[in-house]
């Protein structure tokens, strides 16, 4: 690898990158650049934890970490243009604008929250992504009499699960008929949509929104595409994010199209199409080892990307096994997600008691997931079984 490293986006994906590199023998200068003015820290608690104040830690390293590994960590640092042919990047900071060099640059700039539109600087509407958010967002709650959540992915069923445990009333609103039957089918949706319904979350499936409703200057609601309104005070979109990529225009750097995910195109190890340039985590539209190119929002696959990344750059054997994982925290339950299930997907439900279940996927005979709510063990015990294909009979015997 050449060297110096420099790590663009100092969140998940370059921390665990510079972290991985130093463990694994790296003496050579590790500089990275933060936009945010926040030490290093991790986004699943945001929608958890700090938002319903049972714990607001989040940082990912100890606050001495960077100092004793000789990692250059440089917050309210933004990279606004990379230039691969001067090997630099530009970046905007307190102190003006400054070119650095770099040997090695490894792109780790995760996503940004999309925002509801027409509703930019209307108060009282939100979005989650950053801890600012998440901060922002609790401090409304206090005074809220409904919320309402527009799009019930995960972070939109987390959200409304932890307003749901602080006694706010909430709307979820989802357009599809069921929520997460995208990703995961109809069946598994169901027991998801159960739990919202068993808490008395008021949820409205089959039915977008047309408009978010403002009144002097405050969100006073939602318009839905059927006609019906809800009132609100608050309003979160939940409606995912996208890698804002503008500071690689004119750099060269492919961006993988649409249809795969966006993101910064790379092969199975993050090299993107301009030599000595990587990409991990959110950002990265990584072929994985089943050779289609994918951008995936885990935090497991951010971590086994800046292994992989690391491992590559050290010239070191790749031993480490690649299975996606994915978890959620709703209603006292952990869903969990294994594999790589599709919501076309034969599914098993091996159990359900009503609250917990597990339900195993698969396509042409082959196991391709296991998707579960408080099952940790049995769950993670089927994680063998799709490191390498196996027939699905082997599980249901
Ligand atoms: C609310 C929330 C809850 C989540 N819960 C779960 C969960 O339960 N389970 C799960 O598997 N995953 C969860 N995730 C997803 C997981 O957190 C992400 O997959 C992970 O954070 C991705 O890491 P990353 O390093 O790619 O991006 P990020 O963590 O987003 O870090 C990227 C950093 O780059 C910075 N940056 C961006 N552009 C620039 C620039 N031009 N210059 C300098 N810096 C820049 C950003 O400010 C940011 O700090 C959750 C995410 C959110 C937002």
């Amino acid at each position: 690898m050449k060297s110096p490293v420099v790590i663009v986006g100092a969140g998940l994906g370059g921390v665990r990158l510079a972290e991985n590199l130093r463990n694994g023998g790296h003496a050579g200068p590790v500089t990275m650049l933060g936009a945010e003015p926040h030490p290093p820290y991790d986004r699943p608690p945001l929608s958890k934890t700090v938002l319903t104040g049972v714990d607001e830690r989040v940082d990912l390293k100890p606050a001495d970490f960077f100092a004793d590994a000789d990692i250059d960590l440089r917050t309210s640092t933004r990279v606004t243009a990379v230039d691969p042919g001067t090997h630099t990047v530009t970046v905007e900071s307190g102190a003006g604008i400054e070119r650095i060099e770099y040997g090695t640059l490894v792109l780790a700039t995760g996503l940004v929250a999309r925002r509801f539109p027409g509703t930019d600087g209307v108060a009282g509407v939100h979005v989650i992504r950053t801890v600012d958010d998440a901060l922002a967002l609790r401090d409304a709650i206090g005074s809220a009499s409904r919320v309402a959540v527009i799009g019930a992915g995960f972070i939109g069923c987390e959200v409304t699960a932890s307003l749901h445990s602080l006694g706010v009333p909430v709307t979820l609103i989802e357009p599809t008929p069921a929520p997460l039957s995208a990703a995961l089918g109809v069946t598994v949706s169901e027991m998801v949509t159960r739990r919202h319904r068993e808490a008395g979350v008021d949820l409205r499936v089959g039915v977008g929104v047309d408009e978010v409703l403002v009144a002097d200057g405050r969100a006073s609601g939602v318009a839905l595409s059927d006609g019906s309104r809800v009132a609100a005070d608050l309003v979160v979109a939940g409606i995912g994010g996208y890698p804002d990529l503008d500071y690689l225009a004119g750099s060269g750097i492919e961006i993988a199209d649409r249809a795969s995910g966006g993101g910064v195109a790379c092969d199975g190890v993050g090299r993107t199409s301009v030599p000595d340039v990587y990409a991990v985590g959110d950002c990265a539209n990584w072929h994985d080892a089943d050779g289609t190119p994918h951008r995936v929002e885990h935090w497991t696959h951010t971590v086994d990307h800046a292994a992989l990344t690391a491992a590559h750059l050290l010239e070191h054997a790749i031993t480490h096994q690649v299975v996606p994982y994915f978890w959620s925290d709703q209603y006292g339950l952990k869903f969990q997600m294994l594999g790589s299930p599709r919501a076309d997907d034969e599914v098993h439900v091996v159990d359900d008691d009503g609250r917990k279940f597990l339900a195993y996927y698969s396509r042409e005979g082959l196991l391709t997931g296991v998707v579960g709510a408080g099952r940790v063990g049995r769950l993670m015990k089927a994680r063998q079984y799709l490191v390498s294909p196996t027939p699905i009979s082997t599980l249901l015997d």
